[in-house]
């Protein structure tokens, strides 16, 4: 695969495009490919382990107009097994195994030793930080929220009323989440910000899939607010929770160090998102948002790690710092 002076790898296709279905005039043939790598197959994924967290993982709406700590530990553990289980696969199969060794893996490098690190184990700190922190700031919102659905505090429409609007919401929140995401990042970034709170997501200069949700929880009480959308449009109790589980789950596998899972020979799963990030990890000033929305184009923050772009965002930096 196509490397770098450094041993970064340069995918060869082209990277640094912005997402078409905002293409005007319209290029309705390449919106249709790119819809279709965005949800297949992660997203989709995703979705259904909403319904079915929600017909056979969810208590009763009777047994939640109380803060109990029955139901409330039974979601718990449920989130908290859902994020283990999806990191652990990953981070097993890609990085302990090495089942597909380099193979569109964006650095040489493997998960570190090092003192920046609790314990001196990337592995180890992130894991502490994804259990401790994310999962249980994940549940935090998700319980309040569906006390407050219970109680009949928020009014929610009937999917079987309202199969159109359910259905749309449903397919816009990973949108949602990175149209928001961009600008609570952007924030993070400042110098307040970054030295408070964003720094412990970036002693990740390396990523894998424990590193998803490891951050500081003031990050994480960021990243989960974008739940709160749903009873701001009277969205289904769902449709919340497949929010908090996309950004737990679409942060793990963004994460994963790969663009593409191989699953046999010739056959992959793309992994989207996860080489633009990866620049964002290695270079901090660029691609604060995912490629789903256009917003790193139109403010000029995309990077796609080719020396010009790099050049582009050294001076935006320097301009930026005024040195
Ligand atoms: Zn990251
Ligand atoms: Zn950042």
């Amino acid at each position: 695969m196509p490397r770098d002076e450094r041993g970064y790898w340069r995918p060869d296709k082209d990277i640094g495009a912005p997402n078409p279905v905002f293409s005007w005039p319209p290029k309705p043939l390449d919106a249709a490919k790119w819809l279709k790598e965005y949800l297949w197959p992660f997203t989709l994924f995703y979705m259904i382990v909403a319904v079915l967290t929600w017909l056979y993982l969810t208590p009763e709406m009777s047994r939640m107009t109380e803060f109990r700590p029955g139901w409330m530990l039974e979601i718990f553990l449920r989130n908290q097994l859902m994020l283990i289980a999806l990191a652990t696969v990953l981070h097993v199969r890609m990085w302990t195994q090495k089942a597909q060794g380099y193979q569109y893996k964006w650095s040489l490098n493997w998960m570190g030793k090092s003192r920046k690190f609790l314990w001196n184990d990337q592995v180890r700190d992130n894991m502490f930080w994804s259990i401790a922190s994310a999962g249980t700031i994940w549940t935090a919102f998700e319980v309040v929220l569906l006390w407050a659905y219970a109680k009949g505090h928020i009014p929610y429409i009937d999917p079987r009323e309202h199969p159109v609007s359910f259905v749309l919401i449903l397919f816009l929140a990973p949108l949602w989440y990175n149209l928001y995401f961009y600008w609570a990042h952007r924030f993070l970034h400042t110098r307040f910000m970054y030295k408070l709170v964003h720094h412990v997501h970036h002693r990740n200069i390396d990523v894998g899939p424990w590193s998803g949700v490891s951050q500081h929880p003031i990050e994480h009480v960021f990243m989960y607010a974008s739940m709160l959308i749903h009873p701001l449009i009277g969205a289904h109790p769902l449709n919340m929770i497949f929010q908090g589980q996309f950004v737990t789950f679409g942060s793990i596998v963004g994460h994963g160090g790969f663009e593409e899972i191989v699953i046999k020979d010739g056959v992959t799963i793309s992994s989207y998102g996860n080489y633009w990030h990866s620049l964002h990890h290695r270079f901090f000033e660029c691609n604060y948002g995912e490629p789903t929305v256009p917003f790193d184009h139109l403010f000029g923050t995309n990077c796609d790690g080719s020396p010009e772009a790099r050049e582009k965002m050294l001076a935006r930096m320097r301009a930026m710092h005024g040195s």
